[in-house]
């Protein structure tokens, strides 16, 4: 079942030019290649058809504006360049002032393919790190201007103690004992524990599920 955005796809042609949706379209293919590359272990193949099947919405400023009003019945917030509401709605991202749209896309495409209740438990700023440090990952660097710089550092620094696989698991399978684990670890190796340190470790022992 597709929701109300899936509809939205067809005027997504007449935005773009056919070389940019060339570029786009060949972008997204290898996006969701990485993806199966990658994370293949942790997501079902269902999940993988499912991710492939339903392209995502590159659009203007306007269109952005208005998707994201049907999709919540909220504006963006300020700096917002992509959302995605489930696996089977596709993704939008911004391209009108976006410095980076591959990395918008991959961080979209991984939010569609992470199971929604460990959306809706993870804490946020883990579910934003680990997303946004795969996708800085996959397009070879970070934009330059990135609203996550300290979730990813502190996702970086989780990633030292508990490896990658445990990380991942962590995000597609919602194995979190792990990462847990390796973050008391680090933080007890480093005593000068910064800020972004602790309010991952906050947000950590914060029990989401009650709220
Ligand atoms: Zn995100």
């Amino acid at each position: 079942m597709r929701n109300e955005l899936g509809h939205q796809g067809a005027s997504e042609g007449e935005q773009a030019q056919p070389m940019e949706r060339t570029y786009y379209r060949d972008l997204e293919a290898a996006a969701c290649s990485d993806i199966e590359r990658r994370f293949g272990p942790h997501i079902s193949s269902e999940r993988l058809r499912a991710l492939k099947e339903v392209p995502t919405i590159f659009a203007n400023n306007e269109e952005f504006q208005r998707l994201h009003r049907e999709a919540t019945g909220r504006n963006p917030e300020d700096g917002m360049l992509g959302f995605s509401s489930s696996i089977d709605a596709p993704s939008v991202v911004l391209v009108e002032g976006n410095g980076d749209v591959p990395d918008t896309l991959y961080h979209e495409l991984v939010h569609r393919v992470t199971p929604p209740e460990i959306i809706h438990s993870m804490p946020r700023s883990l579910l934003e790190g680990i997303t946004e440090l795969r996708a800085n990952q996959a397009v070879g660097h970070a934009p330059e201007q990135s609203i996550y710089d300290r979730e990813v550092r502190a996702v970086r620094l989780l990633e030292q103690g508990a490896g990658e696989e445990t990380v991942n698991k962590a995000l597609l399978e919602g194995n979190f004992h792990e990462v847990k684990a390796a973050m008391d670890r680090e933080i007890a190796k480093n005593e000068a524990a910064t800020e972004w340190r602790e309010r991952l470790r906050e947000d950590l022992n914060e029990d989401r599920k009650s709220s």
